[in-house]
């Protein structure tokens, strides 16, 4: 009976592999002082990893991890339940309270990852509001497409950073019906940003709520690590700030900030937030230390930049293909899906530079990229062996696309 059940799985994953899209882990082990070197079970040596979405290496900054042990040592493993059932910890009101004031806001909730809080804020919300009409950018990510799918409010797909799109969309919609546009600061594959103002201009227009994932921004981008909406003076304009405390902010978990109001009626109505066991009280209060570090320094984001700044400039030395964005995310254009899964095993093998390849079903077939996201740990020594290796590489394939 489960042979061939296992026999249906096989086949699927045998069309993965075909396609090239089978997803290969690297086992890897993190040492406290060490990032952005790990030490790779497979290889059974050190490589250096280029494409860790702990932008700032807060994984293993001193004062998340002083928290940490702190709480765990006075809490004690795990929360004990959902947030309405014996779950809520002092650890998790007071990271809430510092996650509102980071975007200004009245409110915030968490969840257990970014994922979740897209998922359930936008299911919910679209769902409940009667005759809803979702406006989401092309390039959103899943987490928020799953959202307003499960809600069923109907939706309209704008394209990607087209305000003009936007506004004819909601311009077809009727004036009494509620509206949502759902949207990024920074795209995670190309690095671009989204015009938050110009948006915001067209949705107060039809009166429409914003929602804005700022995943991959916050942290990084604004004096306090608000995000971009922080950086360009227009948090107020904001309905919904969505964010990880997972990437930028080195630990897990995710949160919606906004109006008490919304909040408190995601938190009365999202089954993704009501049924599950809340957070740890050592993530939160590691969560909130790396919060209220990068409020207060700069430091971290400075090396940050400097490291993108170094790196492009190498690349551009050497004449390797990567897009311009104004982002932090560097991606290196391969565009075909076996030279890149080729390349990256390359670099890994040879010369223990860890970068995953990022191909089709994450990126269109054809421009399949390495994503590169440099931190302040990177030392200039680092990228210079990584440009030197990859220069290497693209000698031995005159095919390969060139920059310019
Ligand atoms: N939103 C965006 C744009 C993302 O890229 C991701 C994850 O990569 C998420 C949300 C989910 O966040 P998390 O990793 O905390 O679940």
């Amino acid at each position: 009976m489960d042979a061939a059940f296992d026999a249906h799985f096989r086949a699927a994953l045998d069309g993965l592999k075909a396609d090239g899209s089978y997803r290969i882990f690297a086992e890897l082990e993190r040492r406290v002082g060490h990032f952005p070197k790990a030490y790779h079970h497979g290889l059974k040596r050190d490589v250096t990893i280029w494409c860790s979405n702990d932008y700032l290496g807060m994984g293993e900054h001193k004062e998340v991890l002083t928290a940490m042990h702190a709480a765990l040592d006075q809490s004690g493993a795990g929360a004990g339940g959902t947030r309405n059932i014996s779950g809520t910890c002092h650890e998790h009101v007071l990271l809430e309270q510092e996650l509102a004031s980071l975007h200004g806001k009245e409110a915030a909730l968490l969840f257990n990852s970014g994922y979740l809080s897209n998922w359930a804020t936008l299911g919910t919300i679209a769902a409940r509001l009667k005759n809803c009409v979702v406006l989401s950018d092309a390039q959103n990510h899943a987490s928020m497409i799953e959202g307003i799918r499960h809600s069923r409010a109907d939706k309209r797909i704008f394209r990607h950073n087209d305000v003009g799109d936007l506004a004819r969309h909601l311009s077809e919609l009727p004036a009494n019906v509620p509206k949502i546009v759902a949207f990024e600061s920074v795209y995670s594959m190309d690095g671009d940003i989204a015009p938050i103002a110009e948006i915001c201009d067209v949705a107060e227009r039809y009166g429409a709520l914003t929602y804005l994932d700022e995943v991959h921004a916050v942290g990084m981008y604004g004096h306090q690590g608000g995000g971009v909406a922080e950086e360009r003076g227009l948090s107020h304009r904001i309905s919904v700030i969505e964010g990880t405390l997972g990437k930028g902010f080195g630990v897990v978990g995710g949160y919606i900030t906004g109006s008490a109001a919304l909040c408190d009626f995601v938190r009365s109505f999202a089954s993704g937030f009501i049924f599950s066991t809340a957070l740890p009280p050592m993530i939160a209060a590691g969560a909130r230390a790396s919060v209220r570090h990068l409020r207060q320094s700069s430091v971290e984001r400075e090396g940050q930049r400097a490291a993108v700044r170094y790196l492009r400039q190498c690349l551009d030395d050497a004449g390797l293909p990567h897009l311009s964005n104004p982002s932090h995310i560097i991606p290196v254009m391969v565009c075909d899906a076996k030279e890149c899964r080729a390349i990256s095993d390359a670099l890994l093998t040879r010369y223990g530079h860890y970068i995953q390849p990022i191909n089709y079903p994450t990126v269109p077939r054809g421009l399949e990229r390495l994503r590169i996201t440099p931190g302040p740990l990177h030392r200039k020594s680092d990228i210079d062996d990584l440009v030197a290796a990859l220069k290497q590489l693209w000698s031995e394939r005159p095919g390969l696309s060139q920059a310019g």
